[in-house]
Protein backbone atom coordinates (compact mmCIF):
# COMPACT_ATOMS: atom_id res chain seq x y z
CA UNK A 1 0.00 0.00 0.00
CA UNK A 2 1.34 3.41 -0.60
CA UNK A 3 1.93 5.99 1.81
CA UNK A 4 2.40 9.15 0.06
CA UNK A 5 0.43 10.70 2.37
CA UNK A 6 2.43 9.93 5.30
CA UNK A 7 5.27 13.27 5.59
CA UNK A 8 7.84 12.44 8.21
CA UNK A 9 9.42 15.68 9.98
CA UNK A 10 12.56 15.21 11.37
CA UNK A 11 15.82 16.82 12.70
CA UNK A 12 19.02 16.38 11.16
CA UNK A 13 22.51 17.27 12.34
CA UNK A 14 23.85 19.93 10.04
CA UNK A 15 26.60 21.04 11.79
CA UNK A 16 29.16 19.89 14.70
CA UNK A 17 28.83 22.54 17.69
CA UNK A 18 31.86 24.27 19.01
CA UNK A 19 31.07 24.27 22.88
CA UNK A 20 27.69 25.33 23.79
CA UNK A 21 24.99 23.92 21.01
CA UNK A 22 23.08 26.66 18.89
CA UNK A 23 20.05 26.31 16.90
CA UNK A 24 21.56 26.68 13.43
CA UNK A 25 23.08 23.57 14.30
CA UNK A 26 20.18 21.74 13.43
CA UNK A 27 17.56 21.70 10.69
CA UNK A 28 13.69 20.80 10.36
CA UNK A 29 12.80 18.72 7.38
CA UNK A 30 10.06 16.85 5.86
CA UNK A 31 10.36 13.90 3.36
CA UNK A 32 8.20 11.65 2.33
CA UNK A 33 8.05 7.76 3.57
CA UNK A 34 9.13 5.10 1.09
CA UNK A 35 6.90 1.98 0.93
CA UNK A 36 6.99 -0.44 3.42
CA UNK A 37 8.64 -3.77 2.52
CA UNK A 38 7.51 -6.97 3.89
CA UNK A 39 9.40 -7.70 7.58
CA UNK A 40 8.89 -3.67 8.22
CA UNK A 41 6.96 -1.64 10.61
CA UNK A 42 6.05 2.20 10.04
CA UNK A 43 6.37 3.61 13.79
CA UNK A 44 4.74 7.15 14.89
CA UNK A 45 6.28 8.94 17.70
CA UNK A 46 4.75 9.66 20.70
CA UNK A 47 7.37 10.78 22.58
CA UNK A 48 11.21 11.37 22.14
CA UNK A 49 13.78 11.07 24.89
CA UNK A 50 16.26 14.23 25.41
CA UNK A 51 19.44 13.08 27.14
CA UNK A 52 22.37 14.75 27.85
CA UNK A 53 24.68 11.97 25.96
CA UNK A 54 23.62 13.34 22.86
CA UNK A 55 25.40 16.02 23.02
CA UNK A 56 28.74 13.40 22.52
CA UNK A 57 27.19 12.49 19.29
CA UNK A 58 26.95 16.29 17.89
CA UNK A 59 30.66 15.55 18.23
CA UNK A 60 33.41 13.71 15.37
CA UNK A 61 35.80 13.27 19.09
CA UNK A 62 36.90 9.62 19.95
CA UNK A 63 34.12 7.81 21.84
CA UNK A 64 32.33 4.45 22.81
CA UNK A 65 29.66 5.31 20.02
CA UNK A 66 30.10 6.59 16.38
CA UNK A 67 28.65 10.06 15.63
CA UNK A 68 25.46 11.54 14.26
CA UNK A 69 26.66 12.18 10.17
CA UNK A 70 26.45 15.88 8.92
CA UNK A 71 22.61 16.01 7.34
CA UNK A 72 21.75 12.54 8.86
CA UNK A 73 19.04 12.30 11.84
CA UNK A 74 19.82 13.30 15.47
CA UNK A 75 19.57 9.85 17.21
CA UNK A 76 17.68 9.31 20.41
CA UNK A 77 15.48 6.94 22.46
CA UNK A 78 11.47 7.50 21.83
CA UNK A 79 8.43 5.67 22.56
CA UNK A 80 6.14 5.11 18.94
CA UNK A 81 3.15 3.47 18.00
CA UNK A 82 2.75 0.85 15.46
CA UNK A 83 1.11 2.77 12.57
CA UNK A 84 1.76 -0.44 10.00
CA UNK A 85 2.69 -3.34 10.18
CA UNK A 86 4.35 -5.91 7.57
CA UNK A 87 6.35 -7.54 9.91
CA UNK A 88 5.17 -11.21 11.82
CA UNK A 89 6.25 -9.62 16.07
CA UNK A 90 4.00 -6.69 16.05
CA UNK A 91 0.48 -5.52 15.53
CA UNK A 92 -0.85 -2.01 14.74
CA UNK A 93 -1.66 -0.30 17.42
CA UNK A 94 2.01 -1.76 19.80
CA UNK A 95 3.61 0.60 21.46
CA UNK A 96 7.17 0.20 21.37
CA UNK A 97 10.61 2.20 22.68
CA UNK A 98 13.47 1.96 20.44
CA UNK A 99 16.07 3.87 19.33
CA UNK A 100 14.59 5.78 16.39
CA UNK A 101 15.45 9.43 16.32
CA UNK A 102 14.36 12.88 16.74
CA UNK A 103 11.76 12.51 13.98
CA UNK A 104 7.50 11.83 13.56
CA UNK A 105 7.98 8.88 11.76
CA UNK A 106 10.41 6.20 11.11
CA UNK A 107 10.26 2.76 9.46
CA UNK A 108 12.04 -0.07 11.28
CA UNK A 109 12.93 -3.96 10.89
CA UNK A 110 12.00 -4.67 14.71
CA UNK A 111 16.11 -4.83 15.34
CA UNK A 112 16.26 -2.95 18.94
CA UNK A 113 12.33 -2.18 19.18
CA UNK A 114 11.18 -3.39 22.63
CA UNK A 115 7.45 -3.74 23.80
CA UNK A 116 6.85 -1.11 26.92
CA UNK A 117 7.55 -2.75 30.42
CA UNK A 118 4.13 -4.51 31.26
CA UNK A 119 2.14 -2.68 34.11
CA UNK A 120 3.90 1.09 32.80
CA UNK A 121 1.82 3.63 34.45
CA UNK A 122 2.39 6.16 31.57
CA UNK A 123 4.50 5.11 27.73
CA UNK A 124 6.71 8.33 28.94
CA UNK A 125 8.20 6.36 31.92
CA UNK A 126 9.73 3.79 29.29
CA UNK A 127 12.15 7.36 28.38
CA UNK A 128 12.78 8.15 32.00
CA UNK A 129 12.35 6.52 35.34
CA UNK A 130 11.75 2.76 33.81
CA UNK A 131 14.06 3.35 30.96
CA UNK A 132 17.39 3.55 30.04
CA UNK A 133 17.84 6.53 32.76
CA UNK A 134 16.21 5.19 35.32
CA UNK A 135 18.41 1.72 34.24
CA UNK A 136 21.69 3.46 34.28
CA UNK A 137 21.09 4.91 37.94
CA UNK A 138 19.78 1.07 39.36
CA UNK A 139 22.92 -0.45 37.63
CA UNK A 140 25.38 2.17 38.32
CA UNK A 141 24.52 2.28 41.92
CA UNK A 142 23.90 -1.21 42.94
CA UNK A 143 26.83 -2.98 41.18
CA UNK A 144 29.32 -0.52 41.10
CA UNK A 145 28.09 1.62 44.21
CA UNK A 146 27.41 -1.09 46.12
CA UNK A 147 25.84 0.78 48.58
CA UNK A 148 25.45 -0.16 52.31
CA UNK A 149 22.94 1.24 54.84
CA UNK A 150 24.28 3.75 57.17
CA UNK A 151 26.69 5.11 54.45
CA UNK A 152 26.65 8.52 52.82
CA UNK A 153 25.91 9.12 49.31
CA UNK A 154 26.14 12.02 47.29
CA UNK A 155 24.70 12.35 43.82
CA UNK A 156 24.24 16.04 41.44
CA UNK A 157 22.04 16.69 38.85
CA UNK A 158 19.67 15.13 41.68
CA UNK A 159 16.69 16.59 40.36
CA UNK A 160 17.08 14.79 37.00
CA UNK A 161 16.46 11.71 35.42
CA UNK A 162 19.50 9.83 36.59
CA UNK A 163 20.20 11.44 39.89
CA UNK A 164 16.59 11.38 41.53
CA UNK A 165 16.47 7.51 40.58
CA UNK A 166 19.97 6.81 42.58
CA UNK A 167 18.92 9.18 45.40
CA UNK A 168 15.64 7.24 46.17
CA UNK A 169 16.95 3.58 45.60
CA UNK A 170 19.67 4.83 47.86
CA UNK A 171 17.48 6.09 50.50
CA UNK A 172 15.49 2.83 50.22
CA UNK A 173 18.73 1.02 51.53
CA UNK A 174 19.35 2.79 54.63
CA UNK A 175 21.70 5.23 53.68
CA UNK A 176 22.09 9.15 54.14
CA UNK A 177 21.74 10.81 50.76
CA UNK A 178 22.55 14.37 49.97
CA UNK A 179 21.65 15.63 46.78
CA UNK A 180 23.35 18.49 44.55
CA UNK A 181 21.30 20.57 42.25
CA UNK A 182 20.73 23.48 40.87
CA UNK A 183 19.17 26.15 42.72
CA UNK A 184 16.38 26.44 45.21
CA UNK A 185 13.31 25.09 44.16
CA UNK A 186 15.43 22.23 42.37
CA UNK A 187 16.71 21.48 45.71
CA UNK A 188 13.54 22.15 47.60
CA UNK A 189 12.30 19.40 45.35
CA UNK A 190 14.88 16.66 45.95
CA UNK A 191 14.38 17.08 49.63
CA UNK A 192 10.70 17.88 50.15
CA UNK A 193 9.57 15.38 47.20
CA UNK A 194 12.67 12.89 46.65
CA UNK A 195 13.20 12.46 50.74
CA UNK A 196 16.61 13.13 50.23
CA UNK A 197 18.19 13.85 53.78
CA UNK A 198 19.59 17.36 52.18
CA UNK A 199 20.55 18.80 48.94
CA UNK A 200 23.24 21.84 48.24
CA UNK A 201 22.79 23.95 45.56
CA UNK A 202 26.18 23.85 43.44
CA UNK A 203 25.55 27.77 42.42
CA UNK A 204 25.90 28.89 45.71
CA UNK A 205 29.51 30.96 46.84
CA UNK A 206 29.95 28.33 49.31
CA UNK A 207 29.40 25.36 47.75
CA UNK A 208 32.16 23.43 49.02
CA UNK A 209 31.71 24.51 52.82
CA UNK A 210 27.97 23.71 52.45
CA UNK A 211 28.63 20.05 50.96
CA UNK A 212 31.04 19.33 53.80
CA UNK A 213 28.71 20.29 56.44
CA UNK A 214 26.08 18.29 54.89
CA UNK A 215 28.10 14.89 54.98
CA UNK A 216 29.64 15.09 58.51
CA UNK A 217 31.18 11.18 58.02
CA UNK A 218 32.03 11.79 55.33
CA UNK A 219 31.21 10.56 51.62
CA UNK A 220 30.78 6.77 51.07
CA UNK A 221 29.15 6.97 47.33
CA UNK A 222 29.66 9.45 44.96
CA UNK A 223 27.69 8.99 41.82
CA UNK A 224 29.83 10.96 39.67
CA UNK A 225 27.04 12.25 36.78
CA UNK A 226 28.67 16.17 36.37
CA UNK A 227 32.62 16.51 36.92
CA UNK A 228 33.53 20.22 37.26
CA UNK A 229 33.63 21.72 40.50
CA UNK A 230 31.23 19.31 42.17
CA UNK A 231 33.71 16.61 41.87
CA UNK A 232 36.51 19.44 43.07
CA UNK A 233 34.15 19.83 45.96
CA UNK A 234 33.51 15.68 46.61
CA UNK A 235 37.45 14.47 46.44
CA UNK A 236 38.58 15.63 50.00
CA UNK A 237 35.42 14.43 51.82
CA UNK A 238 36.05 10.66 50.15
CA UNK A 239 35.98 8.09 52.80
CA UNK A 240 38.63 5.19 52.93
CA UNK A 241 37.30 2.06 50.27
CA UNK A 242 34.57 4.76 48.78
CA UNK A 243 32.93 3.62 45.66
CA UNK A 244 32.53 6.62 42.59
CA UNK A 245 30.65 4.82 39.61
CA UNK A 246 31.31 7.37 36.95
CA UNK A 247 28.10 8.11 35.09
CA UNK A 248 28.57 11.18 33.41
CA UNK A 249 30.01 14.51 33.51
CA UNK A 250 27.83 16.83 32.12
CA UNK A 251 29.70 20.17 33.40
CA UNK A 252 31.87 19.67 30.65
CA UNK A 253 30.19 18.12 27.63
CA UNK A 254 30.23 21.68 25.95
CA UNK A 255 34.16 22.64 26.88
CA UNK A 256 36.24 23.35 24.47
CA UNK A 257 39.87 23.10 26.56
CA UNK A 258 41.18 21.83 30.12
CA UNK A 259 39.53 23.96 32.49
CA UNK A 260 42.02 26.85 33.81
CA UNK A 261 43.77 26.58 37.11
CA UNK A 262 46.57 24.37 38.11
CA UNK A 263 46.78 21.18 37.43
CA UNK A 264 45.14 19.16 40.55
CA UNK A 265 45.54 15.73 38.71
CA UNK A 266 48.14 14.02 40.11
CA UNK A 267 45.32 14.85 43.53
CA UNK A 268 43.09 12.06 41.68
CA UNK A 269 45.85 9.16 42.06
CA UNK A 270 47.03 9.70 45.21
CA UNK A 271 43.37 9.85 46.84
CA UNK A 272 42.79 6.87 45.04
CA UNK A 273 45.67 5.70 46.21
CA UNK A 274 45.74 6.26 49.46
CA UNK A 275 42.19 5.97 50.53
CA UNK A 276 42.04 2.88 48.50
CA UNK A 277 39.22 3.97 46.67
CA UNK A 278 37.36 2.33 43.51
CA UNK A 279 36.25 4.38 40.36
CA UNK A 280 34.37 2.86 37.33
CA UNK A 281 33.41 4.11 34.55
CA UNK A 282 30.29 2.56 32.77
CA UNK A 283 27.89 3.05 29.79
CA UNK A 284 24.88 1.21 30.56
CA UNK A 285 23.84 -0.71 27.89
CA UNK A 286 26.79 -1.96 26.66
CA UNK A 287 27.43 -2.91 30.04
CA UNK A 288 24.24 -3.99 32.00
CA UNK A 289 21.61 -4.19 28.38
CA UNK A 290 21.17 -7.98 28.95
CA UNK A 291 19.66 -7.34 32.58
CA UNK A 292 16.56 -5.36 31.54
CA UNK A 293 14.18 -8.30 33.57
CA UNK A 294 16.80 -7.39 36.87
CA UNK A 295 16.07 -3.74 36.53
CA UNK A 296 11.96 -4.26 35.64
CA UNK A 297 11.78 -6.69 38.82
CA UNK A 298 13.47 -3.85 41.13
CA UNK A 299 11.21 -0.72 39.80
CA UNK A 300 8.06 -1.17 38.46
CA UNK A 301 6.90 -2.22 41.79
CA UNK A 302 8.59 0.40 43.24
CA UNK A 303 7.40 2.55 40.81
CA UNK A 304 3.37 1.71 41.23
CA UNK A 305 3.42 1.83 44.44
CA UNK A 306 5.00 5.19 44.80
CA UNK A 307 8.49 4.74 46.73
CA UNK A 308 10.31 6.25 43.91
CA UNK A 309 9.01 9.37 42.77
CA UNK A 310 9.74 10.89 39.29
CA UNK A 311 9.17 14.33 37.36
CA UNK A 312 8.88 14.92 34.35
CA UNK A 313 9.42 17.91 31.99
CA UNK A 314 7.37 17.45 28.87
CA UNK A 315 8.37 19.98 26.10
CA UNK A 316 5.35 20.08 23.22
CA UNK A 317 6.29 19.46 19.48
CA UNK A 318 9.40 17.80 17.42
CA UNK A 319 10.38 21.25 16.72
CA UNK A 320 11.21 22.40 20.05
CA UNK A 321 13.74 20.05 20.34
CA UNK A 322 16.91 21.60 19.63
CA UNK A 323 15.83 24.63 22.44
CA UNK A 324 15.21 22.26 24.96
CA UNK A 325 18.41 20.03 23.91
CA UNK A 326 20.42 22.93 24.34
CA UNK A 327 18.53 24.08 27.81
CA UNK A 328 19.26 20.38 29.32
CA UNK A 329 23.24 21.31 29.29
CA UNK A 330 22.44 24.55 31.00
CA UNK A 331 20.17 23.22 33.55
CA UNK A 332 17.21 24.71 32.37
CA UNK A 333 15.11 21.31 32.72
CA UNK A 334 13.20 19.85 35.52
CA UNK A 335 13.22 16.48 36.15
CA UNK A 336 13.32 14.04 32.68
CA UNK A 337 13.54 15.88 29.54
CA UNK A 338 10.93 14.54 27.13
CA UNK A 339 9.54 15.91 23.96
CA UNK A 340 6.22 15.09 23.43
CA UNK A 341 5.45 14.72 19.40
CA UNK A 342 1.93 13.13 18.81
CA UNK A 343 -1.38 12.27 21.15
CA UNK A 344 -1.64 8.65 21.10
P1 LIG B 1 19.27 15.39 33.89
O1 LIG B 1 17.83 15.05 33.71
O2 LIG B 1 19.80 15.37 35.27
O3 LIG B 1 19.55 16.79 33.21
C1 LIG B 1 20.83 17.31 33.17
C2 LIG B 1 21.11 18.13 34.44
O4 LIG B 1 22.53 18.25 34.61
C3 LIG B 1 20.65 19.56 34.36
O5 LIG B 1 19.28 19.73 34.63
C4 LIG B 1 21.51 20.22 35.42
O6 LIG B 1 20.89 20.07 36.69
C5 LIG B 1 22.78 19.38 35.40
N1 LIG B 1 23.88 20.17 34.85
C6 LIG B 1 23.98 20.66 33.61
N2 LIG B 1 25.11 21.37 33.50
C7 LIG B 1 25.73 21.30 34.70
C8 LIG B 1 26.94 21.85 35.23
N3 LIG B 1 27.75 22.57 34.47
N4 LIG B 1 27.27 21.57 36.53
C9 LIG B 1 26.45 20.83 37.30
N5 LIG B 1 25.29 20.31 36.85
C10 LIG B 1 24.95 20.54 35.57
O7 LIG B 1 20.16 14.41 33.01
P2 LIG B 1 20.26 12.83 33.14
O8 LIG B 1 19.77 12.42 34.46
O9 LIG B 1 19.69 12.23 31.95
O10 LIG B 1 21.85 12.59 33.07
C11 LIG B 1 22.67 12.79 34.21
C12 LIG B 1 24.08 12.31 33.88
O11 LIG B 1 24.05 10.91 33.62
C13 LIG B 1 24.68 12.96 32.64
O12 LIG B 1 26.04 13.22 32.88
C14 LIG B 1 24.55 11.88 31.58
O13 LIG B 1 25.49 12.01 30.55
C15 LIG B 1 24.75 10.64 32.41
N6 LIG B 1 24.25 9.41 31.82
C16 LIG B 1 25.12 8.37 31.65
C17 LIG B 1 24.72 7.17 31.17
C18 LIG B 1 25.69 6.04 31.07
O14 LIG B 1 25.35 4.98 30.52
N7 LIG B 1 26.91 6.20 31.57
C19 LIG B 1 23.32 6.96 30.73
C20 LIG B 1 22.44 8.09 31.02
C21 LIG B 1 22.91 9.28 31.53
P3 LIG B 1 21.11 21.17 37.83
O15 LIG B 1 20.38 22.38 37.38
O16 LIG B 1 20.54 20.52 39.01
O17 LIG B 1 22.58 21.40 37.94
Amino acid sequence: MSQDLTLNQRIVLVSRPTGAPSPENFRLERVALPDLEEGQVLLRTLYLSLDPYMRGRMSDAPSYAAPVEIDAVMTGGAVSVVQQSRHPKFQQGDLVVGSTGWQSHSISDGAGLMPLPAGIPSPSLALGVLGMPGMTAYMGLTHIGQPKAGETLVVAAASGAVGSVVGQVAKLQGLRVVGVAGGADKCRYVVDELGFDACIDHKADDFAQQLAQACPQGIDVYFENVGGKVFDAVLPLLNPKARIPVCGLIAQYNATALPEGPDRFSLLPRTLLTKRIRMQGFIVFDDYGDRHAEFFAAMVPWVRDGKIKFREDVVEGLENAPEAFIGLLEGRNFGKLVVKVADA
